[in-house]
C-alpha cells in the first residue's frame, strides 16, 4: 500500500533531515513511527501529503508516485490519508458536530449523508453526548478524539496521527489508543508518531525507529526493543570481520568465552586453549588462521 524506496530528503548543503529511508506498508496495519526530536518524523510525513519533495528516491502509495502527482490531485490525493496533526486543532468558532460536519461538507458530501456519517463518526469516538460543545469545552482527550473523527470524515484508506497521545495522561492516553485500535480493525490502515513508550509497549506492533534521518531498527514489539535487534547484529557483524574464515565450531568457544578480538586471540596461551577445550585439531586450525592472520599483516 505504502513505499517508501530509499527516500533522501535534504533541506540544503547541510541538513539531511532523511536518508536511504526504505520500508513497505501492507494495507491494514498499524505500526508506530518513533525517533528524538530531529530525527525526521515530520519531514516523512510532509513528503508523504507531497508538502515536500524528496531530493532521491521516492513514495508509491498504491499505485501514485507522490512525489510526481499532479497538484490538482492532491486534495483527492489527500482525502485518502486521514491525518491528524499535532498542531492543527478544531476550529474554536464551531461545536465538534459542526467541525465534523464542516469537513464533510468541504469534501461535497450531501446534507443527509452528513448527518449520518457526523453521527457515527462521534459514535467511533465516544463523543455523541459532547457534540454540542465548543473545543474549548472540550478537554484535551476529547478534543484529541474530535481532531481523529474530523480526519475519519473522507473514509481514509490510512489514518496518520502525530503525536496523538501527547500531552495526555495514561488514562485518556489509553482511550485514543483504543480508538485508534478500533479504526485499524475495521480495516484501515494506521500510523502513528509517538514518543509515549508506554503506548508502544503496549499495543506490541511494529515499531519503526528513525534516528538521525535513518531507519535504525524496524521490527514488531517494544519501544526499546530496537537496542536488542541493534546490538545483536553488530555483534555478528564484528565476530564475522573479526574472525572470518575461522571453523565455525572454533568461533562458537570464543563466543562463549566473551573472546571478540584477534588481540585476546594472540594472547591465548597453551594453557587456555587446554581450558578451553580445545581439541588437538582445533589447535591446529586455530595455529594455522593466527599465522595467516599475522602474515597478512606484515
Ligand atoms: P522530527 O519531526 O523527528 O522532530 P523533523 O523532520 O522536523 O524531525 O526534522 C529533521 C531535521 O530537518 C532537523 O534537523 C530539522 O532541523 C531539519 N528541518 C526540518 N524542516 C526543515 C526546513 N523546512 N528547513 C531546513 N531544515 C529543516
Amino acid at each position: 500500500m505504502l513505499l517508501f524506496d530509499n527516500v533522501t530528503k535534504k533541506y540544503n548543503d547541510k541538513i539531511t533531515a532523511l536518508e536511504d529511508v526504505h520500508f513497505t506498508v501492507d494495507k491494514g496495519e498499524f505500526f508506530f513511527l518513533i525517533g528524538p526530536s530531529g530525527a525526521g518524523k515530520t519531514t516523512l510525513l510532509r513528503l508523504l501529503i507531497k508538502e515536500e519533495l524528496p531530493t532521491s528516491g521516492s513514495i508509491f502509495f498504491d499505485k501514485i508516485e507522490v512525489p510526481k502527482l499532479p497538484n490538482k490531485l492532491l486534495p483527492n490525493y489527500r482525502q485518502r490519508l486521514g491525518i491528524v496533526f499535532q498542531d492543527i486543532k478544531l476550529l474554536p468558532s464551531k461545536t465538534l458536530e459542526e467541525n465534523i460536519a464542516f469537513a464533510l461538507d468541504i469534501i461535497g458530501k450531501e446534507d443527509k449523508e452528513i448527518k449520518e456519517t457526523t453521527e457515527y463518526l462521534l459514535e467511533t469516538v465516544g463523543l455523541q453526548d459532547r457534540k454540542n460543545l465548543f473545543p474549548e469545552q472540550l478537554s484535551g482527550g476529547e478534543q484529541q478524539r474530535g481532531a481523529i473523527a474530523r480526519a475519519l470524515a473522507s473514509n481514509p484508506e490510512m489514518l496518520v496521527a502525530d503525536e496523538p497521545t501527547g500531552n495526555l495522561d495514561p488514562d485518556n492516553a489509553f482511550q485514543i489508543l483504543d480508538i485508534l485500535k478500533k479504526i485499524n480493525n475495521s480495516g484501515t490502515t494506521v500510523m502513528v508518531i509517538s514518543h509515549d513508550r508506554d503506548i508502544v509497549n503496549q499495543m506490541k506492533t511494529r515499531v519503526i525507529k528513525i534516528v538521525g534521518g535513518k531507519i535504525v531498527s524496524d521490527t514488531k514489539g517494544d519501544y526499546d526493543s530496537f537496542k536488542a535487534v541493534k546490538k545483536e547484529k553488530k555483534q555478528v557483524e564484528k565476530k564475522e570481520d573479526m574472525f572470518e574464515g575461522l571453523e565455525k565450531d572454533i568461533q562458537e568457544i570464543f563466543e562463549k568465552a566473551k573472546i571478540d578480538k584477534m588481540e585476546m586471540v594472540l594472547n591465548l596461551t597453551g594453557a587456555d586453549l587446554e581450558n578451553l577445550k580445545f581439541s588437538k585439531k582445533q589447535k591446529e586450525s586455530l595455529e594455522k588462521y593466527v599465522s595467516n592472520y599475522l602474515n597478512s599483516k606484515k
